[in-house]
């Protein structure tokens, strides 16, 4: 039998380039498949259905509770989003290191289901850098980036529940820290006894 995938859960407050960094963790490897969340929000220009999230109607979306297609949900700024269960289970049953870039309350949500998830959080290197970013993507009202600010500031909060935090500051060291971290758990012992095993057969 294949040996199981690890589930990597990746977090951190808007503007902290989280996107950038999985895209280029993933695309470093094969062995990880990133999992496309479902959301009710509107697509951003040059987002593509399918590749940066599967965008559905709210009544969609309902459906796809209501059938347990979703790991966990959450309204994130007053839009859903949700992890595709069958997908993860999946692939990480073939074999794949799966990758969720989700918010915190959703991260959580999957440690419960799944204790055995890396938790790893994304952080600017400072709010000052943090609020440049995000008013730098100029996307949002100033309604929204204040929020977005707000709860940018209580996320943050919550890094010192997972198990790692990687500054992303220079972008390569990031995508480097995170890929050695995944390398770092799969070499964790409780993971390799099968290799000790072997030598009392
Ligand atoms: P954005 O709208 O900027 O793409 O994402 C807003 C927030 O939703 C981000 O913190 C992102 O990590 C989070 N998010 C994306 N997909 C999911 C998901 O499937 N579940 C949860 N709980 N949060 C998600």
């Amino acid at each position: 039998m294949k040996d199981k995938g690890l589930l990597i859960v990746i977090s951190g407050p808007s503007g902290a380039g989280k996107g950038t960094v999985v895209s280029r963790v993933i695309s470093a490897n094969e062995k990880f498949k990133f999992s496309v969340s479902v959301t009710t929000r509107a697509p951003r220009e040059g987002e593509v259905d399918g590749v940066n999230y599967y965008f559905k109607s709210m009544s969609e979306f309902e459906h796809m509770i209501h059938n347990k297609e979703l790991l966990e949900y959450m309204d994130v700024y007053g839009n859903f989003y949700g992890t595709n269960k069958f997908f993860v289970e999946d692939m990480l049953n073939n074999g794949y290191d799966v990758v969720l870039e989700i918010d915190t309350k959703g991260a959580f949500a999957v440690k419960k289901i799944m204790p055995e998830a890396v938790m790893i959080f994304i952080t600017p290197e400072s709010f000052d850098v943090l609020s440049e970013r995000l008013v730098g993507r100029a996307t949002d009202s100033p309604e929204q980036l204040k929020r977005r600010l707000g709860e940018s500031v209580s996320e943050l909060k919550l890094a010192a529940k997972y198990d790692y935090i990687v500054v992303n500051d220079v972008l390569d060291t990031c995508v480097n820290q995170v890929s050695n971290i995944i390398c770092s758990e799969h070499h964790r012992s409780k993971r390799c006894l099968d290799i000790i095993d072997n030598f009392s057969k």
